[in-house]
């Protein structure tokens, strides 16, 4: 097996958010989370390793996102008018002015890391569209960063709610930094910077609330239950999303997902913006189930990710083999998904699907197609 550099770099920051994972789950050491500051300057400086051209506005973008992300966390700290009212503890390491320099780092890293990765994934809108996409990411993200930063002390919300004002804040300071970064580094590609920012999305779901000790033990069985039950409706609004939606006034958006393989080029498909569109209720959940006491509505955020990332893998990876990824992968339900979306992808019109889930399949792709009944002698994509 060969390895490119990319890959190998994204294998070593794997294997270094991985043994962070672990490090905070299990409590290996009370003082494990200490090492976030040097996590932060490794990721960073990894990730800068891979920048494919660097210009003198590259270093312009990078200053700029270190100090007005700084001073907006200073100016918030003194006056609670940005992200409302909270205070910085030790755990990240050095301050001046009440706010630790580590935090200038870490907007450094995540508006980088952003940009990047819309400048993939949108690579012809103007840089005055791609700025507010990128800064909506950078409020996702900090959803993500909320529990875990009050989990383990990094800043503290007086009563431990995090205020809606936090996340306009975010969205305030971040337009201005991700417009720049998209109209003076609107061409960069770095895929280890995409990497780092998922790995950056899994650690953090994995870390938060591994503190939370004191919730009764029916709590936690109901909210692994609204998790659960959420993936399972899931499959349903998909379904009904697949086939009243896309396949309706949608259609625009989902027909290129439909073309046959060798009309198709480049790596992304319209079909993708669905995947922006489920992002906005399960950001909404996370959101509003952090901020008010409708806690539960944060496990049906959770529910709604972890069906995306199922849909992701076994759709896109596994059906389509977007990545190489376990390819050789073989068991009678597996079968069953890929006959029952091949026989959807036969059709290449808008009218007349069939089989618009994805997990839950008719009994009969369990068997042969030969032995199905005899009109559905069509062949998959
Ligand atoms: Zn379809
Ligand atoms: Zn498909």
């Amino acid at each position: 097996m060969k390895w490119s550099k990319p890959s190998l770099a994204i294998l070593y920051l794997a294997i270094i958010y991985l043994v962070g994972i672990v490090g905070i789950l299990l409590p290996i050491h009370p003082e494990f989370i200490r090492l976030t500051p040097l996590n932060l300057l490794v990721s960073l400086l990894t990730v800068l390793l891979f920048h494919p051209a660097w210009q003198p506005q590259s270093v312009l973008v990078l200053v700029v996102f270190f100090v007005l992300g700084f001073f907006a966390e200073v100016f918030g700290v003194h006056t609670g008018l940005l992200f409302g009212e909270y205070y910085y503890e030790d755990v990240l390491g050095w301050k001046l002015w009440d706010t630790p320099i580590m935090i200038g780092v870490n907007w450094m890293l995540l508006g980088y890391c952003c940009g990047v990765t819309i400048n993939h994934l949108l690579p012809r809108w103007a840089w005055w569209q791609k700025g507010p996409v990128a800064a909506a990411l950078m409020v996702f993200l900090d959803s993500f960063i909320e529990p875990v930063a009050i989990a383990y002390n990094f800043w503290e919300w007086p009563g431990g709610v995090v205020p809606l004002q936090n996340y306009l804040g975010w969205y305030l300071v971040s337009l201005p930094l991700l417009l720049l970064f998209a109209y003076l580094q609107g061409q960069i590609r770095n895929k280890v910077a995409i990497a780092l920012l998922l790995m950056q999305f899994v650690f953090l779901r994995y870390s938060a609330g591994s503190k939370h000790k004191n919730i009764p033990m029916i709590q936690v069985l109901m909210y692994i239950g609204i998790t659960l039950l959420t993936v399972l409706v899931m499959e349903f609004v998909a379904w009904s999303a697949h086939k009243y939606l896309m396949h309706g006034w949608l259609w625009i958006w989902h027909e290129d997902h439909h073309k046959p393989h060798h009309e198709k080029e480049g790596f992304f498909e319209k079909n993708d913006l669905f995947f922006l569109v489920f992002a906005i209720p399960s950001a909404l959940s996370y959101i509003i189930g952090l901020a008010t006491p409708q806690r539960w509505l944060l496990f049906v955020g959770i529910g709604i990710s972890i069906y995306g990332l199922i849909y992701f893998l076994i759709h896109d990876v596994y059906i389509h083999q977007r990545f190489k990824w376990f390819r050789q992968l073989d068991s009678r339900y597996s079968r069953a998904i890929l006959r029952a979306h091949g026989s959807h992808h036969a059709k290449t019109h808008k009218e007349d699907g069939e089989s618009f889930g994805l997990l839950i399949v008719h009994p009969k792709y369990f068997k042969k197609r030969s032995e199905w009944n005899e009109k559905q002698k069509t062949n998959s994509e």
